[in-house]
């Protein structure tokens, strides 16, 4: 049995995610303590929750009783089983967050799997479904996993309510891509900023546009405002730099409270930093792409060296990423 501190490095709810997600990869039963204890409300939110019970499911696994706001839990996987599945968060609890838990077991199944999350889609501190889709799952596929992924509906917060789905075939060796890394991006073919509104006053994404527009105005060449649908009111903005062999996201959200002139100088601050570095692999993605390299690319956890880390040039090294390695080698 592995005993998990989650209040350790960053202390939130991916030590959780990833432990989740190893623990049914590799069958050994884990302990999990002082849940997400690093942040301002400890325990389970219902995100997590959600993945406690959808990893559950899918392995067939025997949890000790959880609850919103538990700080500890005890998970005994089974087997994993492909098919269909639906997992509603109730909240505006990121579906990207619950995906990425359960995109690596769901790759470990014998059969295909077909999966609907509900919550939110565009929400902060979480990847965007934007991010999502053109960032993350392209390098996956780099890997060699199958993952197919589309957006049904949008979902902010508070109210939730969007919809994506995902189609996943499982992983076959073969397809495994020992040569991978994330080093060079290629020529840069031009940025484009994007500004989106759900039920609120259009004029707030194209200030937020503007503002970007005119600050990055030697990279992003081309501007969009588009007006969506879903159950609660949104807002947010996402620049694309895209380059020849990727592309490059960076979102921030819009809510009550935030200015339009926030919201566009987090994108503006955010497009620097990471033109600044001079690197290939953006912060957050670097964090969310250990474990699947470690599947698929390296072929096991066991074969994981953390200080092998010449497949990827990332921007930083953030609290985030050198968590993720800890809990990674725990499982070694
Ligand atoms: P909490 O902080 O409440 O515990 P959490 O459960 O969402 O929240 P974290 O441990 O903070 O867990 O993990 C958040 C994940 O979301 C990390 O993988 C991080 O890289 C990713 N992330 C955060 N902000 C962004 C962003 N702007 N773009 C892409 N990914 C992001």
């Amino acid at each position: 049995m592995i005993i998990i501190d989650g209040s350790k490095g960053e202390g939130g709810g991916q030590i959780l995610r990833t432990s989740l997600s190893l623990s049914a990869i590799t069958g050994k039963e884990i302990v999990i303590e002082k849940i997400r204890a690093g942040r301002e409300k400890p325990g389970l939110k219902r995100q997590h929750l959600t993945c406690v019970k959808a990893v559950a499911e899918i392995c067939s696994a025997e949890v000790s009783t959880v609850e919103v706001g538990a700080s500890s839990l005890e998970f005994k996987p089974g087997q994993i089983k492909g098919g269909n599945y639906h997992f509603n968060i109730g909240t505006a609890g990121s579906v990207t967050l619950v995906a990425q838990t359960i995109i690596p077991i769901l790759l470990m199944a014998k059969t295909p799997s077909r999966v609907t999350i509900t919550g939110g889609t565009h929400v902060s501190f979480a990847p965007t479904w934007d991010f999502f889709s053109e960032c993350y799952l392209p390098e996956i596929r780099r890997m060699g996993a199958n993952v197919e992924a589309s957006l049904e509906s949008y979902g902010f917060s508070p109210e939730g309510g969007g919809k994506i789905t995902l189609s996943i075939t499982p992983f076959d060796n073969s397809s495994r891509n020992k040569n991978y890394s994330l080093i060079e991006l290629g020529e840069f073919k031009g940025g484009t900023i994007t500004g989106v509104v759900s039920d609120i006053k259009r004029k707030i994404a194209e200030t937020e546009v503007e503002i970007v527009f005119k600050r990055l105005s030697d990279l992003i060449l081309g501007k969009e405002i588009q007006e969506v649908e879903s159950v609660g009111p949104g807002n947010y903005c996402i620049a694309k730099l895209q380059y020849e062999r990727a592309s490059v996201v960076f979102s921030s959200i819009g809510c009550i409270g935030r200015s339009r002139k926030t919201v566009a100088n987090e994108i503006v601050h955010a497009v620097q930093k990471f033109l600044k570095s001079n690197k290939a692999c953006e912060a957050h993605l670097a964090d969310q792409l250990l474990l699947p390299y470690c599947m698929f690319v390296l072929g096991g956890i066991n074969y994981f060296n953390p200080n092998e880390l010449e497949w990827l040039s990332i921007q930083e090294k953030s609290l985030h990423f050198t968590t993720n390695m800890d809990v990674i080698c725990l499982f070694k």
